[in-house]
């Protein structure tokens, strides 16, 4: 319950008040959904503030539930953090967008490569209790190998509570990981325990800048000269920016004034199925 506004907080309810049965309910359907891979994903665009070039998708996970429509994933993932869910949960989410990827770099890897853009990448969430399983790095490497994806192409993106344990398990899972060539995000940026000193310790190449900071931009000074003075230092270290939850235009154009290279939000596009964002790649290379 970060500064969560009011909005964020009913969002949250349902999933807090269930009671004891219909949580456990919740919990066995679950169980049944990551058995049959029940879910779905969904892609947001990541696009070039500057050019306005689609750069990549985050995957974000969506539950079709008989009798609650399309659950979001703020109202199951922690519930299957608690129990352990997310384990194969996630295993499935990394297998699925990488398989997905490698669909858009054979429709459109060619033609950016032509237009001098690289092939585009797919983003995925990974949670903490995921990222300390032991069997997280051959996920990873399962997924790459199975979908034959240039790891260049992959980017996990890690909640500051996944970095806060300093251990030497965490410091060498972060080693290989980098070494495969994948990259690495802090999600939520400036929501948590954020230390700018995550950017020199481990082989992170991207940042997102949380979306509680933009909505601020034009409004607040201090809030504008912290997102501009995290830009500045994130690109001198080599870490590239991405600003969360654009939605009006001139959140857009202050952050591209400030040198902020990547974007994502409503102001582009909402996330959408599959078919959608397979249809976005088309037209985003052949246009
Ligand atoms: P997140 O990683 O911070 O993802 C961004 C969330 O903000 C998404 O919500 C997205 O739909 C929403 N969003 C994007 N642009 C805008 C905007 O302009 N305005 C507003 N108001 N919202 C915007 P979503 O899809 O409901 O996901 C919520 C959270 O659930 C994610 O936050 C992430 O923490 C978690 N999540 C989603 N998929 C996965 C997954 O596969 N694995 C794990 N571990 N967590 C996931
Ligand atoms: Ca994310
Ligand atoms: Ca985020
Ligand atoms: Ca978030």
């Amino acid at each position: 319950a970060k500064a969560a506004g009011r909005r964020q907080w009913c969002h949250y309810r349902p999933a807090l008040q269930a009671g004891l049965v219909e949580r456990h309910e919740l919990n066995e359907n679950l169980d049944s959904a990551i058995a049959e891979a029940a879910f779905h994903l969904y892609y947001q665009p990541i696009v070039d503030l500057r050019t306005g070039d689609l750069v990549a998708f985050e995957a974000l996970v969506r539950w079709p539930h008989d009798r609650r429509g399309m659950v979001l994933p703020d109202e199951f993932i922690a519930l299957a953090e608690e129990s352990g869910q997310i384990v194969p949960l996630g295993a499935w989410v990394l297998e699925r967008a990488a398989e997905e990827a490698a669909v858009w770099h054979a429709a459109s890897s060619a033609a950016r490569a032509a237009a001098g853009l690289p092939p585009l990448r797919v983003n995925v969430n990974v949670s903490a209790r995921q990222f300390r399983d032991a069997g997280f790095v051959d996920v990873v490497r399962h997924a790459l190998d199975s979908s034959g994806i240039d790891p260049r192409t992959l980017v996990l993106e890690l909640t500051e509570s996944v970095l806060m344990r300093r251990d030497d398990r965490l410091r060498a899972d972060m080693d290989t990981l980098g070494d495969l060539g994948i990259g690495l995000a802090i999600d939520d940026f400036g929501t948590g325990y954020s230390s700018l000193s995550y950017l020199r310790e481990f082989p992170i190449s991207l940042l997102k800048i949380d979306k509680s900071f933009i909505d601020g931009l034009g409004l607040s000074p201090q809030q504008h000269a912290l997102v501009e003075g995290i830009t500045r230092i994130a690109d001198t270290l080599g870490v590239q920016v991405i600003a969360e939850g654009i939605e009006h235009p001139d959140q857009r154009d202050l952050l591209a004034a400030m040198g902020c290279p990547l974007g994502q939000g409503y102001l582009f596009a909402h996330p959408m199925d599959g078919p959608r964002a397979r249809a976005l790649v088309r037209r985003a290379t052949y246009e």
